[in-house]
């Protein structure tokens, strides 16, 4: 069963006073906290493994790299993934979609089309300009409906032979909506495009099969995911990766090293140069195990719950207007109250130890689409509850009060 307080026991920062108030925290949009577990793996690996992975005959390198490559099993099966070698560790999403858009920029050519959307966050919007800029190659958006979904129609119209590639996200970071990838997968495989899911806001919310979505590229950030900072994940197709060229060269990465040729290492180490967060990845490891022990279904099903009661109880507050109503949401809620500025709330809120963020969360394209300078998110973990919503909803009408 279901027992969030057992969960929020396991988690340390959850008990700690802000401003001698309880943390409310509601803003796992931006980083999730960590459980006990996660902590521990880190600090162990420093007390007790700590070595270069992949290198050194010796024992602590053994079990570094042991550990370090169980990680990537994990994730294999966690996402279902084909082969443990098409895990890539990155530093997270951006570094994720960077690498995949530098290494497509050299199998583009002028008139060539990529297909991105009006909600992407900017690490899915600017490596596709920096990717166009220096290809010749379009960039081409999928507008908005008012209600925060895709304009399908205008997706079908946009596909054409010229495209190469298109790049959403599964959730809107801002609008909390969940975009129909596997229909625009379909549809761009149809015409020989390659499709690229930004998932740093769904990988720990939304159960993911690798092979059933049959998406090319899929990328997350472990720190969104219960997990450390610094390490991420980009899965790609074996048969995709071994067409683009490395990201960065170095160690690791290498088969053969001569003045004269160079040659690659195979998948993932082609992708993987240079010492990697080691202690991080290999913590990583127990925040996954964590979701999974919880259910990924559990967790969505537990988490729709609570979105739908906090969408509920904002839309009671007068002069409240949501960003984001489309039938398909994840966990994400933004809104503004009429006639006040979301950081005043943001500002008065955290006086009463409510974490929520403000502002344009790396969406500015979304901002512009509704003509307001930001909103106010509230952005959902496992841990949250009930009765956190009521505080913090407390919370905002007594801003109102005090700001009208
Ligand atoms: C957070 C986020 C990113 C960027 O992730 P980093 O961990 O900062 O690299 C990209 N896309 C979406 C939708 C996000 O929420």
């Amino acid at each position: 069963m279901f027992d969030v307080n057992k969960i929020r026991e396991q988690f340390p920062i959850l008990k700690r006073k802000v401003n001698d108030k309880d943390l409310v925290y509601f803003d796992n949009g931006a980083t999730t906290q960590k459980p006990q577990s996660v902590i521990d793996a880190v600090s162990n690996y420093y007390q007790e493994e700590n070595a270069n992975v992949h290198r050194g005959v010796h024992f602590l390198s053994g079990l570094a790299t042991d550990k370090f490559e169980a990680t990537r099993k994990t994730i294999q099966q966690f996402i279902s993934a084909k082969h443990n070698h098409e895990i890539i560790f990155t530093k997270g999403t951006t570094d994720s979609i960077n690498l995949v858009a530098n290494g497509f920029r050299s199998l583009l050519k002028k008139g060539d089309e990529i297909i991105i959307s009006e909600l992407e966050h900017h690490s899915n919007i600017v490596p596709w300009q920096m990717c166009c800029e220096i290809s010749g190659s379009t960039l081409k958006v999928i507008p908005l409906l008012d209600n925060g979904s895709l304009d399908m129609e205008n997706f079908n119209n946009l596909l054409s032979e010229n495209t190469k590639l298109v790049a959403v996200s599964h959730v809107s970071n801002t609008l909390g909506t969940i975009n129909p990838i596997k229909e625009i997968i379909e549809k761009s495989h149809l015409i020989g495009a390659k499709v690229l899911i930004d998932g740093a806001q769904a990988a720990s919310h939304i159960c993911l099969n690798m092979q059933e979505l049959d998406a090319d590229f899929y990328c997350f950030s472990a720190h969104k995911m219960y997990g450390p900072t610094g390490v991420g994940v980009l899965y790609g197709k074996e048969e995709i990766l071994n067409t683009l060229p490395p990201y960065q060269g170095g160690g690791e990465m290498i088969k053969e090293v001569s003045f004269e040729k160079t040659t690659y290492a195979s998948l993932p180490y082609k992708f993987e140069a240079g010492t990697p967060n080691i202690g991080g990845v290999i913590a990583f490891k127990s925040s996954i195990d964590f979701i999974r022990e919880l259910g990924v279904k559990n967790i969505t099903k537990y988490e729709d719950g609570l979105l739908q009661y906090a969408t509920s109880e904002i839309l009671k507050i007068e002069g409240a207007r949501l960003y984001g109503t489309s039938k398909n949401k994840s966990g994400i809620i933004s809104f503004n109250i009429k006639g006040i500025h979301p950081y005043d709330i943001g500002t008065i809120v955290d006086k009463m130890g409510i974490a929520i963020r403000t502002g344009h969360h790396c969406t500015q394209p979304i901002m512009k689409r509704y003509n307001i300078p930001g909103t106010v998110r509230i952005s959902l973990a496992v841990y949250n509850t009930k009765t956190e919503v009521d505080i913090c909803i407390g919370a905002i009408k007594k801003a109102q009060e005090m700001l009208s």
